[in-house]
This record gives structure tokens, sequence and C-alpha cells, in this order.
């Protein structure tokens, strides 16, 4: 039997709580800003309520949005299993008072995020449920129907196969696209001169190593539910591999790991140099002893300064031998002046990749971030390339864990990664031949 769980809120934007009113604002000045034409004044649509109820035929469940005005127009798209994102579409929409079911066996979590000219919905559908989704106007009022029909895993699998998750944000920020962002250099900037040609090859910014932490006998953290992390942090890699070849497909993807097999720390390295990457990307994720931590964090090689700094260290240089016995490998002062003095400018790089990581995973991604820190990382270490790791969250955090395992959570990391390293590639490129002149 499958126990009730309490059903989870997020209003992004618009917190439903005392400060509301202050978040609001610059919101609105925001949409205005954007849509200078919007009748600001009009009477304004609110969405008061969500309620479920099962379907008297027994075949699923509806969701009633209880709106003051009808929407202007509506749509539903699943892209997994898991997840049902609805567009609703009004001149704008309020939902800081809402109410919700106390708790459902349908769905754990609903997030509102506020899209120009109305809401977007984000519905987590409960592990091991199947539905598929429709949503029609109540015939007897402004309401608007969500109908769940059940169905099982295979047919829900094939009918949101290749499909995307909308981002919110895409929206919100007005962009052009996800993957198109502000630092593009246009064409007319690149270098022309000659002398560049021949160099080119050498300075460019071609090899991206990914390293999925962890794998077979040694599967990393493990979080809420017995989530592993040797098995998200895999997925997010081979995400952020097929952003690389879609969208830069001159620069080339190495793994040092594109299954469950175990990968010794030292090994990553030698795979990441004799490739001769540009850049090397370790992949992990956190966990805590409690539930509570949650958010990001973007690690360089260099001398730890903090207490949870240690321990993110400690974990992570852990070895895991076959026969499950684990030792402890550790960086001396010595070994990390040495790196230093022969790598000095590639803890420079690794810095700056790293403030990058960091802006999107907080800005682009909206996840909370828990900022950019050194520590002395085996893994690191061994790569003579600027190199950093990413903690893409904690799966000790359900929330968190589910996102993580979520493919469209997974997509949102994957591509706040694959956008730092454009960014990273194209500052890379332009510095490099600025200083061959
Ligand atoms: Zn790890």
């Amino acid at each position: 039997m499958q126990s009730k769980v309490s059903v989870k809120l997020i209003l992004h934007k618009l917190r439903m709580n005392n400060y509301g009113q202050l978040l609001l604002l610059p919101l609105l000045s925001c949409l205005f800003f954007l849509f200078p034409e919007s009748p600001l004044h009009a009477q304004e649509n609110s969405l008061d309520r969500v309620s479920i109820a099962e379907r008297s035929d027994g075949k699923g469940h509806v969701l009633r949005f209880h709106m003051t005005q009808s929407v202007d127009s509506f749509d539903v798209y699943q892209p997994s299993v898991d997840l049902v994102q609805m567009t609703l579409y009004s001149s704008s929409i309020d939902t800081t008072n809402i109410t919700l079911p106390e708790q459902s066996d349908v769905f754990d979590e609903i997030s509102f995020y506020d899209i120009p000219n109305g809401i977007g919905v984000d519905l987590y559908i409960t592990k091991n449920k199947y539905f598929s989704s429709k949503a029609y106007p109540d015939g007897h009022s402004d309401d608007l129907l969500l109908g769940l029909t059940k169905t099982n895993k295979i047919d829900l699998e094939y009918v949101t196969r290749d499909m995307e998750p909308l981002i919110w944000s895409r929206l919100t920020m007005n962009a052009e696209s996800l993957l198109v962002e502000d630092t593009e250099i246009s064409s007319a900037e690149l270098p022309k001169d000659s002398n560049y040609s021949k160099f080119k090859d050498k300075l460019k910014f071609d090899v991206v190593v990914i390293d999925p932490g962890h794998g077979g006998h040694d599967p990393g953290s493990i979080g809420y539910r017995n989530v592993k992390e040797k098995d998200i942090v895999l997925d997010i890699a081979k995400k952020v591999g097929d952003y690389i070849k879609e969208y830069l497909p001159d620069v080339k993807v190495v793994y040092t790991r594109d299954d469950d097999t175990f990968v010794g720390l030292q090994e990553r390295g030698s795979i990441a140099n004799k490739a001769e990457g540009d850049l090397f990307v370790s992949l992990h994720c956190n966990s805590f002893s409690s539930r509570q931590p949650h958010g990001t964090e973007v690690y360089f090689l260099g001398l730890e300064k903090s207490e949870t700094a240690l321990e993110v260290m400690k974990r992570e240089n852990r070895l895991v031998r076959a026969d499950n016995d684990t030792e402890q490998k550790e960086l001396t002062q010595e070994e990390l002046l040495i790196y230093e003095l022969a790598n000095s400018g590639y803890i420079a790089s690794s810095e700056r990749i790293a403030g990058m990581l960091e802006h999107q995973l907080d800005d682009r991604a909206q996840r909370r971030s828990r900022g950019v820190k050194q520590a002395r990382f085996v893994v690191l270490y061994h790569a003579s390339m600027p190199a950093v790791l990413v903690e893409s969250g904690f799966i000790s955090n359900p929330s968190e864990a589910r996102y993580l395992t979520s493919d469209y959570g997974q997509s949102i990391i994957a591509s706040a990664i694959f956008r730092s390293i454009r960014n990273y590639k194209k500052k890379y490129e332009k510095s490099q031949h600025f200083n061959t002149k």
C-alpha cells in the first residue's frame, strides 16, 4: 500500500508569505517592462484553489483549478512519466492565496511559475503512478479541469520519449532560447589574421573531459529512497555530452566512464591527460546526515578553507575497493605546492570556470547555490588542465533527490553546465587569440 504523502507547494517568484507583496513589485514592473501594452489595470484573474477528486468511473482523477475568471487559453504537456506541465494564459493570474489539498496519493509537488501573461505549472506525479493527461474547461464554471487517466508505464514512456521539458525561466527571461546567451560573440569579432590560423589548432578549445564520479562497486552517496549518486551523475554527464555534441560540434567529448563501471581517481586523470583535454568536469552529488541541506557547490583545486569543504573532500577522495573496503587518499601540502608550480595557470582558469558554473546553476537553473569553494580533490589533481568538480545537489534532501532523478531536473543541471562550458570556450579562444598577437 502506498501511503498518502503531503503535497509540497512551491511558488516561484510569487511566494505565499508575508513578503509576497515585496516580491511582487519588482516582478510586476519587470512584466510591465517586457509588455508595456499589458492592461495592468484590468481586473485580475486569480487561481484560489486546486482540488482533486477521484473519477466516478474509477479510471483516474480530476484536478480542478478554481479560477475567478476563465483563462484565455491553456496547454498541457507531459515531457516525462513523472512530470505534467501546464500553461494557463490570462492577462495575469494571481496565485498568492492558493490553497491545495493537504495530501494526495497522485502527486507529490506542485510548482507555479510566472510567465508573461499567465502561469506555468509543474505537477510532479507520485512515484509508480502512471497517468495520461488532458485539460478541458469546466462547462459549469470558470474552472479548468485536468483529467489524469490511469495508464501503464510502457505506454507512457513511449508517449513521453524524446520530449524536452518546458523551461519556465526561458519564458520569464524572454530569452530566445535556453541555449543562447548574452555573451554570444559575433563572427565579426573573430580573429581574421593569418598568423592566428597557424596556432589555431593548438589553441582551440576542442576537448572536454566529463567525469561522472564513482561507478561499479562504488555507488557514491546513497540518498533518499536509495537513489545512488553514481547513477544520477552518469545521466547528467550524458546529457551534458549530448548538448556539447549538438551545439558545439567542433568539441570532442571524452568520458572517463560512460557506463556503470569503476574507474580509479588517478586513472580518471590519466584518461583526461591522454585525450589532451582542455577542461575536466567532474560530476558528483552531495549528501548529509540530515535531510535539510540542499543546493549546488562548485569546487576547484586549492587549499580547503571550510569545514564543509573538508567533509566533501574526504568523501570524494575516498577510494572504494572491490572488496568494499575503503581507503582514504590525501593530497599533501607538498603535492599541492608542486601542482601549483607546474600548473599555475590552470588553477586561475579553474577558478574562472567554477565562477561561471556557479552563475549558471544559481541564476539560470535557479538552484540554491552554496558557492564556489576550494578543496584538495585527488581527481582534479591528476588532470593537467583546468578542472572543476560540481556537486549538483543533495540526494539526502527528498525534494532535491526527486529533482536530480527526474529527466527534467537532470536536463536543467546539464544545460547549465553546458552553457558554462560554451561561455568558457568562447572567452578562452578569444583571449588565446589576443595573446598570440
Ligand atoms: Zn561523489
